[in-house]
């Protein structure tokens, strides 16, 4: 496959969806980006990395960071994580797979929310559970997990992205996740609420605050694509080592698939047909297992909160190569 030939011919499939939708501005510092951006990179599932456009450009993960919260909490969970991984971790000596790695189930679940990203309505009458631990209340429950697990979860989670992007500058955007806290009363009320039915384990202003600091690390489509990487690899890293098994990396390219693209996870997967995280910040992030890692990025968001050039690319990708999961 001549990866950037068909990068190029995606691109300019893409150019007249650039610009459309709206930049997110609920958060007033991503307000700030240009409509006019794109970007696309592949990552190999051998190392070699390829990209078009604004590829290399930073821009803020948001809800991406979810996808990789969760990898780092499942891996946590059994101690295979490349880190130190010395901070006590409950089930560290479970093996990979084992019951340690479905704790994180107990507490939130694995179906489709149907309801908008930072929605409420559903944690009343499901007992403080989320749907999903792609939508906000779910990604919270993942980030106190990990604060549990790690001791800090936010700076936990830039290390692991920086070794799994091999990119050593990656940071917190502080600008981005000042206005987010700023802006914040969404998340501290689904915090609040999990906490009332004794979901959280740690308080929420921690878990907040750790919250919007892994939405705020600024990465670009090359290091995204390449950190992802493990999740076409069937949960091994670039170096060979493996960070999640088989089955758990099956599970979270599952849950991208079904729960990825908020309540348009069913029309992506119509559309695109891979497992797939999208952010605010108009990034999305597509695996297709075996072969190699995908991510996308411009900042015009449809009324869902998919970048509409992205879901373009991505339609436009698999139905060029023939790659979709189906
Ligand atoms: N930090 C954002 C929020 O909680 C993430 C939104 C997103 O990308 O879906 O509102």
């Amino acid at each position: 496959m001549d990866y950037q030939a068909v990068l190029e011919e995606v691109a300019a499939h893409a150019r007249p969806y650039v610009g459309q939708g709206q930049v997110a501005d609920y958060i007033p510092a991503l307000e700030r980006v240009s409509a006019d951006r794109f970007g696309i990179a592949v990552a190999d599932i051998h190392g070699a990395v390829y990209g078009v456009g604004d590829w290399e450009v930073p821009f803020s993960v948001q809800s991406i960071s979810k996808a990789f919260s969760l990898a780092l909490v499942m891996a946590q969970s059994h101690g295979s994580q490349g880190g130190d991984g010395n901070h006590g971790a409950p089930g560290g000596n479970r093996a990979p797979g084992g019951p340690g790695t479905d704790d994180i189930w107990k507490r939130v679940g694995r179906e489709p929310s149907g309801t908008p990203f930072n929605s409420l309505v559903q944690l009343e009458a499901e007992n403080g559970i989320p749907r999903n631990p792609f939508i906000n209340a779910g990604a919270l429950v993942v980030t106190d997990r990990l604060q549990t697990l790690t001791g800090d979860a936010s700076t936990s989670m830039l290390h692991f992205l920086r070794e799994e992007s091999g990119n050593p500058d990656l940071a917190f955007d502080q600008a981005v996740a000042d206005s987010e806290a700023e802006h914040g009363d969404r998340n501290a009320a689904l915090a609040h609420f999990m906490a009332s039915f004794g979901n959280l384990e740690n308080p929420v202003p921690s878990v907040i605050q750790h919250y919007f600091w892994q939405c705020s690390i600024e990465m670009s489509c090359r290091d995204l694509a390449v950190a992802g990487g493990f999740l076409a690899r069937h949960g091994l890293r670039a170096d060979g080592s493996r960070l999640l098994d088989a089955r758990e990396a099956k599970r979270i390219n599952a849950v991208m698939l079904t729960c990825g693209t908020y309540d348009a996870a069913g029309e992506f997967a119509y559309r695109v047909g891979l497992p797939a995280k999208s952010g605010v910040g108009g990034g999305i992030i597509a695996v297709i297992p075996g072969r190699c890692t995908l991510c996308v990025w411009s900042p015009g968001l449809d009324a869902r909160g998919n970048s509409v050039a992205g879901a373009a690319a991505l339609d436009h990708f698999t139905t060029l190569t023939g790659w979709s999961v189906f």
